[in-house]
């Protein structure tokens, strides 16, 4: 960046290929770090080092607490810490649940009432409702599919014990 030929910057380096070097340039041009020098400048003036203090014990207290009670009945709330409920706790809505797949019957459960809700609103000519409804009941479904995926990805596959081969 200060007018070294790339050819000299190579044999310094030791790169055999000249590709390498300039590899370097493409990866860490000057702009890139110039904006993330900039970046922690501006970053630095906004949150001033005095904010990083120890907490107290009740600002300590206060955060494991909130781990404690973002679990919710059919999993575990998101939500940053110290932030309120976006959502009105319409959690089977809610994109930050991360449903627990231990309580998918009760999902299920959810589901098929929401699918009940549905048909009675529609033949009772409820249409105010069904809208709702059907958000939350795609919300729901949308959970059942996230605790399959899950489940699909923890499960394990049996290779077999690995034998010598004169054991064969
Ligand atoms: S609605 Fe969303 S933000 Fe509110 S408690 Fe449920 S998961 Fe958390």
């Amino acid at each position: 960046m200060n007018g070294l030929p790339p050819h000299i910057a190579q044999v310094i380096c030791g790169h055999k290929n000249i590709d390498t070097t300039m590899g370097y340039k493409a990866v860490y041009p000057a702009e890139t770090i110039e904006a993330h020098r900039a970046f922690i400048a501006r970053r630095r003036a906004t949150r001033p080092s005095e904010e990083y203090r120890t907490p107290t014990e009740q600002e300590w207290d206060a955060f494991l607490s909130h781990f404690e009670k973002r679990k919710v009945s059919i999993g575990t709330c998101g939500r940053a810490f110290s932030t309120p409920c976006v959502h009105e706790h319409a959690c089977v809505r809610c994109a930050l649940l991360r449903p627990d797949p231990a309580q998918r019957a009760r999902i299920e459960e959810i589901r098929d009432n929401l699918v009940a809700r549905i048909a009675e609103a529609e033949r009772e000519g409820w249409l105010g409702e069904v809208e709702g409804l059907k958000v939350s009941l795609a919300g729901a479904e949308d959970k059942l599919a996230q605790v399959d995926r899950r489940t699909r990805d923890r499960s394990t596959v049996d290779l077999g014990i690995p034998t010598a081969r004169g054991d064969q």
